[in-house]
Order: structure tokens, then C-alpha cells, then sequence
């Protein structure tokens, strides 16, 4: 715009310059015409008058200077001439100034040379005798003074010219400063050309517009971003060439990767071949699952195509932590065969005696002892479907609601020991109950199991003649049971373990204790049902202590 206004500028002031010089040239040229042409009117007069009475003494006597002085006869013969020799010049008698002259008393003319740029100017008068006096005069063209001026008007025109330059860059910068110093985000706050008003509102309300939509823009990207930030799962959209377009920190963080600067692409989270399969029959348009294995567990990755008329126009790619449920599908199919082992065992030693006896092999004395068998296998078949029955009803109950009853842990222990008086007395176990009525709000059935099973491992485990004690405190907002006895204690190795199902210390011995390695499970599953914690602490040789950590909370109604 500078730039535009500046040539038109010097444009403007360039032809005004040039049109002033051709105006005032003109208007001096015409002055100079019209008092030359006058002054050589006058001269002719005077001339005229003064051979009219000297004859041509006069002219023979006077200097005429630039005038061209000629005398010429009525017969048109040259009688005087100031510049040239009378002799040597023709007839002038054809000449339109003499002959106007010699017909009406005065004549004139004007003869142009376009190679000397010059114009002559002729004046007649005739005499008395019928000659003519003729005064000529030679003037510079319009174009020759043009040309004599060339040299002071180049130096005029320059000056002009560097006048019109500088107004013209200052002209227009400061034309031009107004416009540019325009806030174009607050437009309207701006005191700038009247002219631009309506151009300053229109901006003014796309601004306004503007800012509207970005702010649009900017929640709706601020709520999404929220969204997939709070997703555990890992979400990734990218384009067709892979380049990640959106991701949130839990893709990251589920497959171990950092932002890399130098790779944007969906393959730089894992370099797995699995993974760089998966992704690629994506982008070839078909959905795929993979499983990967990170160090922070098991990944199901699902990448699915975006489509749009048959062109895949980027992928979507999905994360899930499947630990947990990776764990869980290992312990089932271990728990079914656990379960199957364990009830093939006594199963097969029944059949196996049944088997004798129906065929008679059994002498009649040892009929007792083997029926003690059966019913010892039996006994220990129900154990196991007892426990087994517990721990799915306990499995079921997580994920339904919790039943809501006041229990006295002091009380309901009480009960377990009474229940479990022979089995003690059997073993010569004594048991001590110590502590608080300290009540707690959950199932008493479980809480019942969770109890009986800790003390009857306490009883099981513990030595010919051993002791062992429940105590019922409580520490605020929570209730602790514990329960420790005198026995042999477990080794360290196995502490970690001892709470998974089927799991047992010492295969060979435990055979001889009635057992199925579910009591410890049945325990944990019912502590976390009601939200609460179990810690063991054991020294070989010694004994064993489990600490139960309930939360007392208040009954809901
Ligand atoms: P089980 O039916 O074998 O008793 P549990 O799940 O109750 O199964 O216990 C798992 C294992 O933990 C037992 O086999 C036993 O070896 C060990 N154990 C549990 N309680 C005690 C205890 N009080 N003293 C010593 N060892 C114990």
C-alpha cells in the first residue's frame, strides 16, 4: 500500500512538475512573441518615416543590430538590405509581406524553419514613392526555447523532483501509519480513518466470532482431553500414515513408552512384532487384537480401521491392562484342576475299597479298619466341598450387596472355641480368649468362617499339648482379631503364598493333617469382604500369629 501510494505520489507530482514547465515556458514564450512582434511594429514605422524623409543616408548611417532592414524598390528590386548584399538578392516583390505592402500600405508575415527551430517575422510599410521598407526579425520556436531552458530546467525539475520524493515517502508513511498501527484484535478501540469504520466493525465482529469459535473449540478439546486422561484404558488416534494425531497419558503409561521427539508414529509406543502386525492390518483396513507382555504386566491392544467410503482414513487403537484378568483365567484353570486332583484323590481310594469289599477280597477282621477309610476319605471329600462351596459363595457375594448385621467379635469367637472344644481337647490344645466386646457391621457367617478357620489351623498346626489365644481389640475406627499359637511355625519362604487356594506347606506332612488348602483362601476372600486386612507373622519353631484388621463402621439402615 506504502508503495502504491508513494507512485501515485511521484506520478502526480511528476506531470504537475512537467505541465507547470510547458505552462510558464508557453506563457513567456507568447509574452516575448507579442513584444517582439510590437517592437518590430514600431521599428518598421520609425524606419519607414525616417528614409521617407533621409532617403537612403539613413540606412546607409544606422546600426539596426539583430533587425534585418530592407529596402525595396516598387518594381520589387532590392535597393538596401543591413545583412546582405542588395546585389546578390532576387525579386522581393513575390514576397507576401511586400506584396501586401504595396497593395494596402502595410504588410506582414511570419516564415517558420523547422531545421534552425526559428520563426521570422516580417513587417512592410510602403513609402510615397511606392518602395517598401520591410523589417524582419528572426525568433526562437516554442521547441528551441525549450531547448535553450533544457539545461536550468533539468537542474529545476531535479530539485522538484527530490522535493516530491521525500513528500511522497513521508506522505505516504504517514498515510500509511494510522493503518498500521491498527490493533487488529480490539479494532474498534482504535482512532484510525472515518473511511475505515465500516471496515473495523465487519473485523471487529469476526474477531468476536473468531474468539467465540476458538473458545468453542479450545472446551471441546479441554473436556476431551479430560475424558481420555481419566480413561485407564490407553486410547491413540492417528492418520493413515500411522502419525499419532491425539493420545492420552494411560497408552503411555500401559505400554512403557515415553514421547519420542524424533518418531510421532503409533509404532514408536512398542517395537514388538505382535504390535507392529496389529496396527498394520489397521491400517490395511482390518480390525486385530493382539496380547503383549510389558513389564508392568499383560496388554490387550485392539486396533480398529476409520473408514470413510472405503478408505482408511486413520486407525483408532485401544490399550487394556488385562493383568488381572490374565491372572484370574490362569487361577480359575488351576483352581478346576486343583479341584479335580483333590477330589480324584479320596474318590479313587473309596472306589478302590468299595472295589475289595463288594469282591470279597477283605478278610472280615479288616472290614472295620477299611469302612474307617472310607468314611476318613468321605469325611474329607465333604471338607473339601464345604470349603470349596464357601469360597464360590464368597466369590458370588463380592459383587453383591453387603448384608448389614451388628457382630460382637468377642462373642462370635467365643463360639468358634466352644465349637471346636474337641477337637482340641483331642490334641491337648488349650485356648485363652482375651480382649473387648468390640462390635463390627458386616455378615456373621463369614465372619464366622473367617474366625473358625484361624483357629482351627491354630489347633491343626500347633504341637501335642500347645496352646493358643484369641484376643478382640480395637484401635480407632478399626477392629483387630488375632489369633497365635505355640506350633511349628511356617517357614519364611512359603509366608507369601500360604493364602492362595490349594496351597499348602508341606505337602507330605499336611497329608497326615486334614487339609485342603482352601481354609487360608475362605479366610482372606471374607477379611476383604468387609473391607478389611489379614497379616501373618510366624517363627519356625515357635508359632504363628494372624492379625485381622476389620473397619468398624456404622450399621446402615
Ligand atoms: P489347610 O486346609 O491345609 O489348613 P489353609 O489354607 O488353611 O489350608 O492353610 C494353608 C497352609 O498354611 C497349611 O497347609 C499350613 O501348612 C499352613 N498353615 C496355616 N495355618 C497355620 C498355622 N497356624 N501354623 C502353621 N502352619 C499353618
Amino acid at each position: 500500500m506504502t508503495k502504491k501510494i508513494f507512485l501515485s505520489i511521484m506520478l502526480v507530482s511528476f506531470l504537475a512538475v512537467t505541465a507547470v514547465i510547458f505552462l510558464l515556458t508557453g506563457v513567456s514564450y507568447r509574452y516575448s512573441e507579442e513584444s517582439s512582434s510590437e517592437h518590430l511594429r514600431q521599428s518598421c514605422t520609425m524606419i519607414a518615416s525616417a528614409v521617407e524623409q533621409s532617403g537612403g543616408t539613413y540606412l546607409d548611417e544606422t546600426d539596426f543590430g539583430d533587425l534585418r532592414v530592407t529596402w525595396i524598390s516598387s518594381s520589387g528590386r532590392v535597393i538596401f538590405d543591413s545583412q546582405h548584399d542588395p546585389v546578390k538578392l532576387d525579386d522581393h516583390s513575390d514576397r507576401q509581406e511586400v506584396e501586401e505592402a504595396m497593395r494596402s500600405g502595410d504588410g506582414e508575415s511570419e516564415r517558420y524553419s523547422d531545421t534552425l527551430m526559428t520563426k521570422t517575422v516580417n513587417r512592410a510599410r510602403r513609402l510615397s514613392d511606392g518602395s517598401v521598407i520591410r523589417v524582419s526579425n528572426v525568433q526562437r520556436s516554442f521547441a528551441a526555447l525549450l531547448l535553450k531552458n533544457l539545461q536550468p530546467l533539468a537542474v529545476v525539475l531535479t530539485a522538484l523532483w527530490a522535493c516530491s520524493l521525500t513528500a511522497a515517502i513521508l506522505i505516504s508513511r504517514h498515510i500509511v501509519r494510522p493503518i498500521n498501527d491498527i490493533d487488529l484484535d480490539h479494532p474498534m478501540t482504535e482512532k484510525s480513518y472515518k473511511e475505515l469504520t465500516p471496515l473495523l466493525k465487519k473485523l471487529s465482529k469476526q474477531n468476536g466470532r473468531v474468539n467465540r469459535q476458538m473458545i468453542e473449540l479450545r472446551q471441546s478439546r479441554e473436556q476431551f482431553s479430560l475424558i481420555t486422561e481419566s480413561m485407564s484404558e490407553g486410547l491413540v488416534v492417528a492418520d493413515q500414515k500411522a502419525t499419532i494425531l491425539t493420545s492420552n497419558s494411560s497408552a503411555y503409561a500401559l505400554l512403557g513408552a515415553e514421547k519420542n521427539d524424533s518418531d510421532h508414529t503409533v509404532f514408536s509406543l512398542c517395537r514388538t512384532e505382535q504390535f507392529r502386525r496389529c496396527i498394520q492390518d489397521a491400517m490395511g483396513g482390518r480390525r486385530a487384537e493382539c496380547l503383549i507382555s510389558t513389564d508392568g504386566g499383560e496388554r490387550r491392544v485392539i486396533a480398529s480401521p476409520a473408514n470413510s467410503h472405503d478408505t482408511v482414513n486413520g486407525i483408532v487403537v485401544f490399550i487394556l491392562d488385562v493383568t488381572e484378568q490374565q491372572q484370574l483365567e490362569t487361577m480359575r484353570r488351576e483352581f478346576t484342576s486343583n479341584v479335580s486332583h483333590e477330589l480324584k484323590t479320596p474318590l479313587t481310594t473309596i472306589y478302590g475299597i468299595s472295589d475289595m469289599l463288594a469282591n470279597g477280597m477283605v478278610k472280615p477282621e479288616d472290614v472295620t479298619a477299611l469302612s474307617g477309610d472310607i468314611r476318613h476319605e468321605a469325611d474329607r471329600l465333604i471338607t473339601l466341598i464345604n470349603d470349596i462351596v464357601s469360597l464360590s459363595k464368597l466369590d458370588e457375594e463380592e459383587n453383591a450387596p453387603r448384608q448389614d448385621e451388628e457382630v460382637d467379635l468377642y462373642d462370635l469367637a467365643s463360639d468358634v472355641i466352644s465349637r471346636l472344644r474337641m477337637s482340641a481337647d483331642a490334641k491337648h490344645v488349650t485356648a485363652k480368649l482375651t480382649g473387648d466386646h468390640v462390635t463390627v457391621c458386616g455378615s456373621r457367617t463369614i465372619l464366622d468362617e473367617v474366625i473358625y478357620n484361624l483357629c482351627d489351623n491354630a489347633i491343626k498346626y500347633n504341637n501335642e499339648g500347645g496352646s493358643f489365644s484369641v484376643k478382640i481389640s480395637h484401635i480407632p475406627m478399626k477392629a483387630i482379631v488375632t489369633v497365635s499359637d505355640t506350633g511349628a511355625g511356617i517357614p519364611e519362604a512359603h509366608l507369601g503364598r500360604i493364602f492362595e487356594r490349594f496351597y499348602r506347606v508341606d505337602k507330605s506332612r499336611s497329608r497326615k493333617i486334614k487339609g485342603t488348602g482352601l481354609g487360608l483362601s475362605i479366610v482372606k476372600h471374607g477379611v476383604s469382604y468387609h473391607g478389611g486386612t489379614v497379616r501373618v507373622d510366624s517363627t519356625v519353631g515357635k508359632g504363628t500369629a494372624f492379625t485381622v484388621e476389620l473397619p468398624i463402621e456404622k450399621r446402615r439402615t
